[in-house]
C-alpha cells in the first residue's frame, strides 16, 4: 500500500478542491492551481501518487492531466459536466477523500507507535 503521509503537508489542503478540477487546461483555474503546486513542498510525492493511481483528470503534482485527451473528449466532458452538475463536486470530493485516509492512517500509526 502507498504510503500517504506526506498528504498532511500538502498546500491544497485548506483551498476549495474544485480548484484542482477545471473546466479544461485552459480554465483560468489551472494556472492557479499550478501556482499553488510549484510552491508545494510534496509535489514530487503528488505527482508520483498521482501517476500511481492513473488520474485521469485534473492539477495534480503540478500538471494538468488530461491534455492528452482529443477535442471530442474534451467536449465530451463538458457535455457530462453540463448533464451532471454533481460530477465535478464528486470529482472534488475524491482529493478530500484522499486526504482523510492519510489522517486516519496517521492517527492509526501513531496510535500504535504509542503502545
Ligand atoms: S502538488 Fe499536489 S498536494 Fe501539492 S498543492 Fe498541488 S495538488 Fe495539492
Amino acid at each position: 500500500m502507498m504510503d500517504l503521509e506526506w498528504m498532511r503537508s500538502a498546500r491544497c489542503r485548506d483551498l476549495d478542491p474544485e480548484l484542482f478540477f477545471p473546466l479544461s487546461e485552459v480554465d483560468p483555474a489551472t494556472e492557479t492551481a499550478i501556482e499553488h503546486c510549484v510552491q508545494c513542498p510534496v509535489m514530487i510525492a503528488c505527482d508520483t501518487a498521482a501517476t500511481w493511481r492513473g488520474e485521469r483528470w485534473g492539477v495534480w503534482g503540478g500538471k494538468f492531466r488530461g491534455s492528452d485527451r482529443s477535442a471530442a473528449r474534451r467536449r465530451e466532458y463538458r457535455e457530462r459536466v453540463e448533464r451532471d452538475p454533481g460530477y465535478l463536486a464528486r470529482l472534488a470530493k475524491r482529493q478530500a477523500v484522499y486526504r482523510r485516509r492519510a489522517d486516519s492512517r496517521s492517527s492509526v500509526d501513531s496510535s500504535t507507535a504509542s503502545r
